[in-house]
């Protein structure tokens, strides 16, 4: 049963019972006050009819006597009768003969007015019987008055007591013999009396009271009395239709309310419906304020919050793909240190709303150098990048101790560089330590060792609150994977620089040496600058080798780098070629810097002797030259590897010449169809830098004659 229907039955028992229970009232009240009305006037026609036929017995009893007391009973009798004192008047003898008889006798049974035993059945004539006595008191008969029991008797009777009388015949039967009640009435007054007995009331299928009364002493006769009901003829049926029309009222009026009551629930669970369908747009009226409107209100503010909380969600939905795009193209990018450590700051500031940050790695393991950085501007003239010493500040703090930071800046607790902050979370960027080294402090037992490569430190949030423990959480576990990230661009440098350099001393090996020149070589003629390449190889150094040892030749290879690279500068690139045998390249330089360089070469190996330690453990010092052949693109060859092949001629020509010199390789002859893609210029120009033109003519490097 749904809630409507429980509701309208409700509000109709309250609304139609009580009508009902009136109703019921109202017939039962007026039906005991109805008969309590008809009983007493039967009791009343009851005496009355007892009044009247005693009356009507002591007539009769004085009729008897007057004739009785004459001796012309005839004449007498005849008076009696006409003056109507009794109908018919009977003297008889002592035997019972008939003396004398008035004409009209009513026909038998008669019934004696002061019979005290009343037999059933029936009367046709009520009569009081005389003796007549001598002078002596002998009787002499019997003096009879007569009155018959007929319809006038019966109407007369019903007209003095005001009721309707019916006159019996006979018990059982129970027969009508006379009746003043009509023909409906006659029948179930008829039912009624069978039962009854002598006094008893009781009321009849159409609405009538009866009683019976008689035959009994003083009233001889069988009679039944009754009366109409004195209820109003249309009471019953004015009380169906007054309860019909409640209840029609009644089940209108709950309906409606139940309607009422019910609808604000029935849009409510139909937009909870559309709201479980995802339909977050749906509202549902306010009627009232009452507590369904209230009801009305949450839900609408909920769907409404709700629908908002989505959107919210939706846009960083949306944001996480973004990130999740970015972070994709930078997986793709592994090998972009600034590019990765560009996304790992952005991802960082965007999952904790910090306002700015910066990431710094640790330089020759005791700098740390700020290798990118956004939102800084406000704290400070940036233009350096951010610099602090692991174990100052709190960068270095963390750094130095591998643990995560965050709170309040103290200008006691800051490095002088670091940014002037509110508040500030600093994380570092530990990575499992490859070489399998030692536990460190930072590590926690039991966990794989880490080294700290640099720190990851964010300021200030948007909004002002400070970070907590959750962006902790966070951000150590993103750090965790960024400096995995960082660490494989480092390995994957540090592989890359291994496989271009050189062990023993350093320098770029061979390979790379290809590879240079060629890229000097292009980028010169396509600019139209000059590279100058220096082929070196030490002289006599097998010499070394065979007296020394060849760890000792190794110990000069390695001092010999060194002072190499000492020697020129930071664009300049030397190579080891192979055994003592090295190459300098030196772009944007002519001949004439290229012998400079090669003097400056020169000196530096042969002026002070180097230092080591001989086959017996001595230390001893051995005095070293270098030769060194110099040749210049594009004035002695046009590719990388003829530049080279030219540097070595010379190179043989400066072992050949003496050793401890240089030689420049011989000028060639200008080929007719030689192409020169830039501006021919006899002189260096005012940058300074050189360019592609005519030789120069220089003197051969030789040391001793002060070229
Ligand atoms: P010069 O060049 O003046 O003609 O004489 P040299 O003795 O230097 O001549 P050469 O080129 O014949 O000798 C090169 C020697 O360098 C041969 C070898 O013993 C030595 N050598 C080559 N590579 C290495 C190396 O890696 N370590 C050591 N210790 N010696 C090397
Ligand atoms: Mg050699
Ligand atoms: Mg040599």
């Amino acid at each position: 049963m749904t809630l409507r229907g429980r509701l309208t039955a409700a509000f109709l028992a309250v609304a139609f019972g009580p009508v009902l229970l009136g109703a019921v009232f109202v017939a039962s009240t007026v039906a005991a006050v109805d008969r309590s009305r008809a009983t007493e006037r039967l009791a009343v026609a009851t005496t009355s009819v007892r009044t009247s036929i005693d009356a009507l017995c002591q007539q009769l009893r004085a009729a008897a006597d007057a004739v009785a007391v004459t001796i012309d009973h005839a004449g007498t009798a005849a008076q009696v009768v006409s003056r109507g004192l009794a109908t018919a008047v009977l003297v008889t003898d002592v035997t019972g003969r008939v003396s004398y008889a008035t004409p009209e006798q009513p026909p038998a049974p008669w019934r004696d007015c002061a019979a005290q035993a009343v037999p059933g059945g029936p009367v046709h004539a009520l009569v009081v019987r005389v003796q007549l006595h001598d002078a002596d008191g002998s009787a002499l008969g019997t003096v009879t008055a007569a009155q018959p029991v007929d319809p006038a008797f019966v109407t007369r009777l019903a007209a003095v007591t005001g009721v309707a009388v019916t006159l019996l015949d006979g018990d059982a039967p129970v027969r009508v013999a006379h009746t003043t009640e009509s023909g409906n009435g006659r029948d179930a007054v008829l039912a009624a009396a069978a039962s009854l007995h002598d006094g008893h009331v009781t009321g009849t299928i159409d609405g009538r009271y009866v009683r019976r009364t008689g035959p009994a002493a003083g009233q001889p006769l069988p009679l039944v009395l009754s009366v109409p009901s004195d209820q109003p003829p249309g009471l019953h049926a004015a009380l169906v239709a007054v309860v019909l029309m409640a209840a029609a009222l009644g089940v209108a009026a709950a309906w409606r309310l139940a309607r009422v009551t019910t609808r604000p629930l029935a849009e409510l669970a139909g937009a909870a419906d559309r709201v479980a369908t995802g339909d977050l747009t749906a509202r549902v009226p306010v009627r009232s304020r009452d507590e369904v409107g209230r009801l009305a209100v949450a839900f609408n503010r909920m769907t409404r919050e709700t629908g908002g909380y989505l959107a919210a969600l939706a846009s960083s939905r949306d944001q996480l793909r973004g990130h999740l795009a970015v972070l994709g193209d930078t997986l793709a990018s592994t090998h972009d240190l600034p590019r990765i450590l560009r996304v790992i700051l952005h991802s960082a500031l965007a999952a904790t709303g910090a306002r700015g940050g910066t990431v710094l790695l640790i330089e020759q393991g005791e700098q740390l150098v700020a290798r990118c950085s956004a939102g800084l501007d406000e704290y400070g003239p940036g233009s350096a990048p951010l610099r602090v010493p692991v174990g100052s500040g709190v960068v270095g703090a963390v750094a130095a101790t591998g643990q995560p930071r965050r709170g309040r800046a103290e200008p006691t607790s800051t490095a002088p560089d670091e940014p002037r902050c509110r508040t500030y979370i600093a994380v570092p960027f530990a990575a499992p330590d490859a070489t399998g080294g030692e536990a460190s402090a930072v590590d926690p037992p039991g966990r794989q060792p880490e080294v700290v490569l640099g720190v990851l430190a964010l300021y200030d949030r948007l909004g002002g609150e400070e970070f907590d423990d959750d962006d902790l959480a966070t951000l150590r576990t993103f750090a965790r994977h960024a400096a995995v990230a960082v660490d494989n661009v480092r390995v994957h440098e540090e592989a890359q620089r291994l496989s271009l350099t050189d062990p023993l001393t350093g320098l770029w090996n061979y390979r790379y040496l290809r590879e240079s020149l060629r890229r000097e070589v292009e980028r010169a003629s396509r600019f139209g600058r000059m590279v100058s390449v220096l082929a070196l190889d030490l002289d006599r150094f097998k010499r070394v080798n065979d007296t020394y040892g060849h760890a000792a030749g190794d110990t000069v290879l390695a001092e010999f780098a060194r002072r190499v690279r000492g020697e020129i500068r930071e664009v300049d690139l030397a190579f080891r070629r192979g055994g003592e045998e090295f190459v300098v390249l030196l772009p944007e330089t002519d001949a004439r810097g290229a012998t400079i360089v090669a003097d400056r070469l020169g000196a530096a190996v042969r002026d002070s002797p180097v230092t080591v330690v001989g086959h017996t453990g001595v230390r001893e010092m051995i005095a070293m030259t270098v030769s060194i052949g110099i040749a210049v693109f594009p004035d002695h060859a046009d590719t990388g590897p003829q530049v080279l092949a030219a540097a070595d001629e010379a190179l043989y020509a400066a072992k050949t010449a003496s050793r401890d010199t240089w030689r420049l390789a011989p000028a060639r002859q200008p080929s007719p169809i030689r192409e020169v893609p830039v501006p021919v210029e006899a002189r260096s120009p005012a940058d300074g830098l050189p360019r592609a033109g005519p030789e120069i003519p220089i003197a051969t490097g030789d040391p001793t004659a002060g070229t």
